[in-house]
């Protein structure tokens, strides 16, 4: 449910139209809705209910600080995977980085001292060599590090084969057999503290038997690392649920919590989850402006002025968005049509072969289901400015990114 709907032919954010928005700060612009962030969050917590849970939003999913500092209020910690994330979780948060969790395969030894110093509650360790290294950084510093291991659990998580990280041959923590002596060999290092145990195997999850069946290993092994002495507390679910972006039918946050807290059950543990995609990616939309009409002896393009720089996730991964005119008209026949980018790039197609009413030079069109990334994974390729955000709540709005100057697109050269 989001709160994206037409009034009398318009498409409105909430309470403002969005034709409003893009005549005061142009375009392309992301457009988020705080209606609809908040109510997700709360249908995961509530979800969840008398469970002990912790709902820690994936930060690389939309990492502006007004949509952290939003989710904050909420109630939510965070998943990071970099130093940098970090960064931005300290100014959001307040400094409050009580409720962070770490994952990444390639965390460097300022990052884990950054994060440590910090105070984060749990690294999510994903090799050896960087368990060592963990353990290191924490000794010199005089405190113990709260880890858990992130398993791979062998799993095929049934989603694209660009975000399924649960797979045997996939870079992604530790394979499952050989956790166990990990958590062995961490009893002798004075740097470490053994707290919880980790996994997420992918994203845009639609099927929950890979869940239920990833998370019954998972719950295997914590309850057998209990068993065993470890103190842990947190197990980790990792994110990865899934939204609808044309006709998938992902489990509802209650069916999903359903298949969760059955999967867990017995261990005791406080359950960490890191939804990324399902809290943001139906809050926003991306506002684009038709630029051009172009028809070759094969294909009909709509030349609109957002790329792949701005939005990627169809070049990257065949993603579907659907596309909706910000003003109905009724001009005639509809056509099928490719809305591409200004990119010189073949793969700037943001949206190939779709029925769309016919567009004219200057008429909006709104790509939805664009709040997950979308800006966090937008670049300056083709040296474009990226994209302003704008936050609407209710009847107001306001600019959480302004579009970039020139300037910043060489920040840091030197001619
Ligand atoms: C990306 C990621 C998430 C969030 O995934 P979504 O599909 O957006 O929910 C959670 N945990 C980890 C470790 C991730 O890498």
């Amino acid at each position: 449910m989001n709160h994206f709907a037409y009034k009398r032919g318009a498409l409105f954010a909430e309470d403002v139209p969005l034709a409003e928005i893009a005549n005061a700060v142009g375009t392309p612009t992301y457009v988020y809705s705080t209606a609809t962030l908040t109510r997700h969050v709360k249908v995961m917590q509530q979800a969840f209910g008398h469970t002990p849970h912790l709902v820690c939003y994936s930060v690389k999913a939309n990492s502006n600080l007004a949509i952290l500092r939003l989710l904050h209020e909420a109630g939510c910690g965070f998943d990071i995977v970099s130093g940098g994330e970090l960064a931005r979780v300290r100014v959001a948060a307040r400094a409050d980085t009580s409720r962070v969790v770490f994952a990444g395969v390639g965390k460097t030894a300022d990052e884990m001292a950054q994060a440590l110093d910090a105070g984060i509650l749990l690294f999510n360790v994903e090799s050896e060599e960087e368990l060592l290294l963990l353990d290191k950084v924490a000794r010199e510093k005089g405190v113990r590090a709260p880890f858990g291991i992130r398993v791979n659990p062998h799993v095929d998580a049934r989603t694209h084969r660009h975000i399924a990280t649960g797979l045997k041959t996939s870079k992604f923590g530790v394979p499952f057999e050989e956790a166990r002596a990990l958590y062995q060999r961490s009893r002798r290092l004075k740097g470490l503290w053994a707290r919880g145990l980790d996994c997420h195997i992918g994203s845009q999850l639609t099927d929950s038997a890979p869940i239920r069946a990833a998370l019954a290993r998972v719950a295997g092994l914590y309850r057998a690392l209990v068993a065993q002495g470890f103190a842990l507390q947190y197990l980790d679910i990792g994110g990865g649920l899934g939204i609808t972006y044309k006709e998938e039918t992902p489990p509802s946050p209650a069916e999903y919590a359903r298949v969760v807290v059955e999967a867990t059950r017995g261990t005791g543990a406080t359950l960490v989850l890191e939804p990324g995609r399902v809290v943001v990616g139906n809050a926003g939309v991306l506002l684009t402006r038709v630029l051009y009409r172009k028809k070759t002896p094969t294909r009909s393009f709509v030349i609109v002025d957002a790329g792949m720089n701005d939005l990627i996730r169809p070049a990257l991964y065949e993603a579907h968005h659907e596309v909706r005119p910000v003003r109905r008209h009724s001009r005639g026949r509809t056509g099928r049509v490719d809305v591409v980018g200004p990119i010189c790039e073949s793969t700037d197609v943001l949206a190939k072969d779709r029925v769309l009413a016919p567009v004219r030079p200057g008429d909006l069109l709104a790509i939805l289901s664009a709040g997950a990334y979308g800006m966090s994974m937008a670049s300056n390729y083709n040296s474009r400015r990226r994209p302003a955000e704008v936050l609407v709540n209710g009847d107001a709005w306001r600019v959480i990114r302004q579009r970039e100057l020139y300037e910043d697109l060489w920040r840091g050269e030197t001619p």
